[in-house]
């Protein structure tokens, strides 16, 4: 530390420099205070002096004073050191300003010792000096940053904030103090969102992010936001630190781009890009659902002439007026685009079959042919529309669906405009010939052309054999041998489907009988139609049935209705199945997970049997939303205590993810297609379950143990 020293007499000078030197400090020695005071005008002025009293031109207590007049913000220590030893002068010498005061002949021990203490002092002081200024900076940028802050405990309650914060949220900083920082929430943000918030800050010390807040006046915005915890010595949390700018406007702009991207800028329809997102949607939704869905490829006629006749602004304007038509001719949910000039697309969902979009393509033509008025012409134009639906026999995608569309829109055009053509030729064929199907049906049943394959049901855990599922095919003359999907959707509405369904359980009933016979107790499901089971005299029929097969406990019989077609009336349906029930016949919930059941209705439904659709189980290894879903219907199943079964079990790894979720009951490819009844026996016989799968029956039991 510097030291200044003021001595007029040299010897005592000489030697105060050399003991200062040996005692640590850094001395500089001047003869007079005239000099002193000259040092002490330096930049960096020495912080500790020793004054003696006695000088020429300006004595040591002359230049105390004119120290302390100066004001500065760090004042030196001064020490007088003098032989001057009357109380008077000590008291005036200390009045001056000096802070120590030593009298001549003075003791070396006691020079340093009070040296030390002056230099302990202007070192506290320093650093005292130095930690204001830190918070008078820390107190500067709280007040003027741009950011909001927010200074909270551990518990969120606000103990802090600045002005900014006052600007963004319109909370004046008394209004919070004390509340809790859930005050400014918007609801926006679920509680997992919070739980991986506070779980991440917890972790790593920060968490970084947008989030959307809520402002006095109810106004959402969004901020964003990094909170940060402030820790003590002991690295323990002491407080939450949060910084947050309001970024709503840049939202509202990428709001905007997003709409650029997505929206057609002169009707404000979709575009090709957002049709292209939503066709594939509705297509996943349409083989999920089996609801088809249908796309209609509409091309305005000879509207290049309005527009050469009119000018383009009328032309725009009869775009503009079509777009609203279109609109109303569709229902909510229904997808109009525009690809770009006069060509627009609608995409028809949830239909009950491909006939019942004729209506709507009816509307549309009608819709669109409205006359317009625009600058005082009255304009009325019509329109072309080629349709193609989804799913087809054929894998399909996208791409080829707008394409077959396309060519349908020029197929129209051709036959004379302000008409539909429909593109798939054997969906055509059934919307107009449907009677002629269901006559090949009717011949075939008489024919004997349809025989039921069965396809097991196992116990994946166990290897045992639970059931066999009757699955119908026709064994057609031409064709080969036909899945259900190909004539069962025909003969939906028609009283032939129950015709057909009485068929399917006598059928099964038989071959039960016969397997009784060869030593082999099974059980059988049977799929119900929904029109079948709504016929009133549906138990009396079943009953008649089952008196027609006295060796056959009903027990061993099982119906499997789609969750969906129990869904239409809820009340008969619930009722059928209970008289069904008091019969021994349990019944199974199909295709669980496809339709929309409420949890009140599930309880409603005497089924024993849930049948997880297979749709997710084949999705649930790739698609996290399939998963979800299974895991869900596998909760309701045991909050209900229904048997879960899993259908599409296609490999060894589907069958392993389902038992580690509790699943033991499936059927699917890896287990055993459906096949001939007469195959059953010989199956059973060699089945062998995967070695992962009894391994995992082994790791359950033991747990259990
Ligand atoms: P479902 O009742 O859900 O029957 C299961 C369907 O999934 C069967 O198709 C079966 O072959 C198929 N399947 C089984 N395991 C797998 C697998 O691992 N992967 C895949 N991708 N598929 C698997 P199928 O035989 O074509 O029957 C289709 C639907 O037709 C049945 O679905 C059922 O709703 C209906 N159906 C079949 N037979 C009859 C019947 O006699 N009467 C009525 N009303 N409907 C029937
Ligand atoms: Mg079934
Ligand atoms: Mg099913």
């Amino acid at each position: 530390m510097k030291l200044l020293i003021a001595e007029d007499d040299l010897t005592s000078r000489t030697m105060l420099t050399a003991l200062a030197k040996k005692w640590g400090f850094d001395p500089v020695g001047v003869e007079d205070g005239e000099a002193a005071w000259e040092v002490m005008q330096s930049e960096q002025p020495p912080r500790l002096l020793l004054l003696d009293w006695e000088m020429p031109k300006l004595n040591g207590q002359a230049l105390c004073q004119r120290i302390h007049q100066q004001e500065k913000k760090d004042p030196p220590f001064i020490i007088m050191l003098t032989s001057r030893s009357e109380t008077q002068d000590v008291v005036a010498g200390l009045e001056a300003g000096a802070n120590e005061y030593i009298t001549k002949p003075f003791n070396n021990a006691e020079l340093q010792a009070r040296l030390q203490v002056g230099k302990r002092i202007v070192e506290l002081e320093n650093r005292r000096r130095l930690s204001e200024e830190k918070l008078s900076l820390a107190a500067s940028v709280f007040e003027h940053a741009r950011e909001g802050i927010i200074i909270t405990d551990l518990e969120g309650s606000i103990i802090d904030v600045n002005d900014a914060f006052t600007l963004i949220t319109e909370y004046e900083r008394e209004e919070v103090i004390g509340k809790n920082t859930n005050l400014l929430s918007s609801g926006h943000h679920g509680k997992t969102f919070y739980r991986e918030l506070w779980d991440k800050l917890g972790k790593s010390g920060h968490w970084y992010g947008e989030i959307w807040n809520r402002r006095k006046s109810g106004e959402v915005f969004a901020e964003m936001l990094t909170i940060s915890t402030v820790n003590d010595e002991q690295g323990l949390t002491q407080n939450y630190i949060a910084l947050f700018s309001d970024i709503t406007q840049q939202k509202e702009n990428e709001k905007h781009l997003l709409h650029l991207a997505h929206y057609d800028a002169l009707t404000g329809l979709p575009n090709r890009v957002l049709l292209s997102d939503r066709l594939q949607q509705a297509m996943s939704q349409a083989s999920r659902n089996v609801q088809p869905l249908a796309i209609c490829y509409i091309d305005l006629d000879g509207f290049k002439a309005v527009n050469d006749t009119y000018g383009h602004e009328v032309g725009d304007k009869l775009l503009v007026n079509i777009a609203k038509h279109m609109e109303h001719a569709v229902r909510e949910g229904d997808t109009i685009a525009r690809l770009g000039g006069d060509e627009f697309v609608v995409v028809l969902t949830r239909l009950n079959d491909a006939s019942s979009c004729k209506p709507v393509l009816t509307r549309l033509l009608e819709f669109i042919a409205k006359p317009v008025q625009i600058n005082k012409i009255e304009l009325e134009i019509s329109a072309s529309i080629g349709v193609s639906f989804y799913p087809q026999t054929e894998d399909i995608d996208a791409d080829q669906l707008m394409r077959q569309a396309d060519q349908a829109m020029y197929q129209a055009k051709l036959t004379g405009k302000n008409k539909y053509h429909i593109f798939d030729h054997k969906l055509d064929q059934d919307i107009r010939g449907q009677h002629e199907s269901l006559s090949h049906i009717r011949t075939a049943m008489t024919n004997k052309e349809f025989v039921l394959f069965y396809q097991p049901q196992v116990n994946m855990r166990t290897g045992e054999t639970t059931g066999v599922e009757a699955l119908i095919r026709w064994q057609h003359k031409e064709n080969g041998l036909l899945p259900p999907n190909v004539f069962l959707p025909v003969i939906e509405k028609d009283p032939l489907s129950i015709e057909l369904g009485e068929w399917v359980i006598d059928s099964a009933l038989n071959q039960l009988e016969n397997w009784y016979a060869e030593g082999l107790p099974l059980k059988v499901s049977v799929n119900i139609s929904a029109l079948h089971l709504q016929q009133d005299n549906f138990s009396e029929r079943l009953a008649k049935l089952l008196a027609a097969h006295p060796s056959i406990n009903p027990n061993d019989l099982q119906l499997e209705v789609l969750e969906t077609s129990t869904l239409e009336d809820i009340e008969k349906t619930s009722s059928m199945m209970r008289a069904c029930s008091e019969l021994g016949v349990d019944f199974a919930l199909d295709d669980f997970g496809t339709g929309y059941s409420s949890l009140t209705y599930l309880k409603r439904l005497p089924a024993t049997h849930l049948k997880i659709d297979k749709s997710f189980v084949i999705g649930m290894l790739n698609d996290s939303d399939d998963l979800s879903i299974l895991k869900g219907v596998l909760g309701l199943a045991s909050a209900f205590n229904r048997e879960p079964i899993a259908e599409g079990v296609e490999s060894e790894e589907h069958g392993n993810v389902l038992l580690q979720l509790g699943c033991e009951i499936a059927q699917g490819f890896t287990i055993a297609k459906p096949m001939p009844a007469a195959d059953i026996p010989t199956w059973i016989d060699g089945w062998q379950p995967y070695e992962s799968w009894t391994k995992q029956n082994m790791a359950v039991e033991n747990s259990q143990k």
